[in-house]
């Protein structure tokens, strides 16, 4: 019979680094991370010229880490020189951080199904099968691009399946969605010359929130306001698309408020992720946001042993959808995981210490009113 780990952790972006860190630091006997191409292979699909939108400053004994860091006392600022640290450069930051824990990485091994029978998972991969009695799940969403959100869609190209902005031909595009994606897309045109039709079912760049996984964030903006009064941008709000169909020069956009737009390009997909959590259905049950049902530490309500870390973790209305967020949920899972196995939680005074343990979500959501 093959060997039965302690915890599998599937991926080894942000959040299979971040939690892994902490099984190492803990002395977890038998873990393994299996990831489907290298570290930090989503950043490295990024486009070429994407920029976190969160800024990265170097960490320092004041309490305050580096917001895109994944274990303290470390900063993709410090160890990149970057303020807006590059995909690939993140990337990078996210081999260092594997490296200094000697973390033990399978690459090439893609989970594909995942079955629980007693108190045992058996996880079937293009390399054969492995056998844990915890799952992490933190296999992200990057790589799993909402390809049909309306018919037609496949007519388009989606945001993530683009190498660089400077390689696309044509001058004059339709973005559809209006968030992070959609927005980055535009400005990165917009420095290139060409015009850009915005069609978005939220004014993302008019709500009045705090919360950069609601409105468009601060870096973003700034980034774009000037397009704004340019005709290189031009914003179609409260719209939704309903539908795209091929005519003989381009393509015409169908939209909820009846008008039609016409492009010659292949208009670009800024829709969204379906996430990796659809590879194992079999284990969870979803909520009214269709998010995966945990309990107050994560672990999947349908499937004990099953923990969830990353942005497609939702608490209520707490959405995790950034580094700086979802990081501090790894000493949740790693604590309610570490007390069972009996591990040394003693590590886990340092992670409260530098704000990388969030147990009270009441805490969270503050709205600034300034
Ligand atoms: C436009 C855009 C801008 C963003 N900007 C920011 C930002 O500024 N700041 C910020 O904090 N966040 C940002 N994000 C979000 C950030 O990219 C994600 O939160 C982050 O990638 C999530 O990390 P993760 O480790 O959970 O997932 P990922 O980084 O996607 O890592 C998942 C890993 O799992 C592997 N994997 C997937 N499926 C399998 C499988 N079946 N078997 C084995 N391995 C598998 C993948 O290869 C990958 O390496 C941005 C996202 C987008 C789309």
């Amino acid at each position: 019979m093959s060997k039965i780990y302690d915890v599998i952790v599937v991926g080894a972006g942000p959040s299979g680094i971040g939690v892994a860190a902490l099984l190492q630091q803990m002395n977890c006997p038998s873990y393994l991370i299996l990831e489907k191409e290298e570290v930090g292979a989503s950043f490295l699909r990024w486009p070429k010229e994407m920029r976190f939108i969160t800024p990265s400053f170097p960490a320092q004994g004041f309490g305050q880490t580096d917001l895109n860091a994944v274990v303290p006392k470390s900063s993709p600022a410090y160890t990149l020189d970057m303020e807006h640290p590059t995909g690939e450069a993140y990337a990078e930051y996210l081999d260092v951080v594997a490296d200094h824990f000697t973390l033990p990485i399978e690459k090439g091994v893609k989970v594909n199904q995942i079955h629980k029978k007693d108190d045992t998972f058996s996880i079937d991969t293009t390399q054969g099968s492995y056998q844990s009695h915890y799952v992490i799940w933190a296999a992200g969403q990057y790589q799993y691009p909402d390809l049909k959100p309306f018919p037609g869609a496949e007519l388009g190209v989606h945001n993530s399946l683009i190498p660089s902005w400077q390689e696309l031909e044509g001058d004059d595009f339709i973005i559809i969605g209006g968030y992070e994606s959609g927005m980055d897309a535009a400005f990165h045109l917009g420095r290139l010359g060409k015009r850009t039709t915005v069609i978005a079912k939220t004014n993302t760049w008019e709500l009045d929130n705090s919360d950069p996984s609601i409105a468009l964030s601060t870096y973003t903006y700034g980034r774009i306001r000037h397009l704004f009064d340019s005709d290189l941008l031009r914003v179609v709000g409260n719209t939704a698309v309903t539908r795209i169909e091929a005519v003989s020069s381009g393509y015409d956009v169908y939209t909820s408020s009846g008008k039609v737009y016409f492009t010659t390009e292949r208009p670009i997909l800024a829709t969204g992720f379906s996430g990796s959590t659809t590879t194992i259905e079999n284990l969870v049950t979803r909520g009214k946001h269709d998010e995966v049902l945990v309990n107050d530490t994560d672990e999947a309500v349908a499937t004990t042993g099953l923990f969830l870390a990353g942005p497609e973790l939702r608490h209520d209305d707490h959405i995790f959808c950034y580094i700086y967020k979802f990081r501090q949920r790894f000493a949740v899972i790693a604590e309610t995981i570490g007390y069972q196995l009996n591990l040394d939680l003693s590590i886990l005074e340092e992670y409260k210490r530098e704000n990388f343990y969030l147990k009270d979500l009441s805490m969270c959501g503050e709205r600034c009113q300034c």
